[in-house]
């Protein structure tokens, strides 16, 4: 059984939290970081997290990754339907990182910026890749990863749930050892506090989900930031 820590906070800056966060079963969670104008991207988050929560609960387990990829194919034809049908929604979408845990595998399905990180011992490793026009530069050599960390295009993403009709998934599966610990966030984290910190955190905190959304506030808040922490015994 996995133990687990969840936070959101809107930040320092925004008005509006568009994240969306949630544990599904004690053993699957999402968090999804929505986007677009007024109050579209809330909309947008909330209905990726709820329908994976919908279609999952309807699914046979193991929630593979071919099944979590599935539920946000769904969610991006909801998203889509729904943004058509209502003008003010016109242009939203959101990220989805999906994670379950099953009888010693994890099965991952993933789109847009936010992030899942295995922390195993000391080594920290970004288990997703970032759908992210920095991310592409990356890839091809013409930045670094620390240069990317503040570019200023850093926030534009390649693509997003709801937002284009041919959707590419990122997912995998990998087997699961006793101690390790899963990190589920937006970028809210991730642009505001370093790696270092963040397994600092991790591995010493009472409730890291508070206390990586209090780094990120500490480090300014500029986003919405949202945290799921998940802890093999
Ligand atoms: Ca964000």
């Amino acid at each position: 059984m996995a133990k687990i820590f969840q936070a959101t906070h809107v930040g320092k800056v925004r008005y509006n939290n568009e994240d969306s966060l949630i544990v599904i079963e004690p053993e699957t969670y999402a968090v999804a970081d929505g986007m677009g104008g007024a109050s579209a991207g809330e909309v947008a988050s909330q209905m990726l997290v709820e329908t994976v929560k919908n279609f999952l609960a309807k699914s046979n387990k193991p929630w593979d990754e071919k099944i979590l990829a599935q539920a946000i194919l769904l969610a991006n034809d909801k998203i889509l339907n729904t943004a058509r049908r209502h003008e003010e929604y016109h242009g939203m979408g959101t990220t989805a990182t999906v994670l379950s845990l099953d009888n010693g595998k994890a099965y991952f399905a993933h789109v847009g910026d936010s992030r899942l990180y295995l922390l195993r011992k000391n080594i920290f490793q970004q288990m997703t890749e970032d759908h992210s026009y920095v991310e592409t530069l990356v890839r091809r050599g013409e930045l670094t990863a620390e240069e990317a960390r503040v570019h200023p295009m850093k926030n534009v993403l390649t693509q997003a749930v709801g937002a284009v009709t041919n959707l590419y998934i990122d997912m995998g599966n990998f087997s699961v050892e006793q101690g390790d610990v899963f990190l589920l966030c937006t970028d809210g984290l991730t642009n505001m506090v370093a790696n270092e910190l963040i397994v600092k955190i991790l591995q010493t905190a009472d409730n890291p989900a508070e206390a990586l959304v209090d780094a990120a506030l500490n480090a300014g808040g500029r986003d919405n930031v949202s945290v799921i922490v998940a802890g093999v015994d």
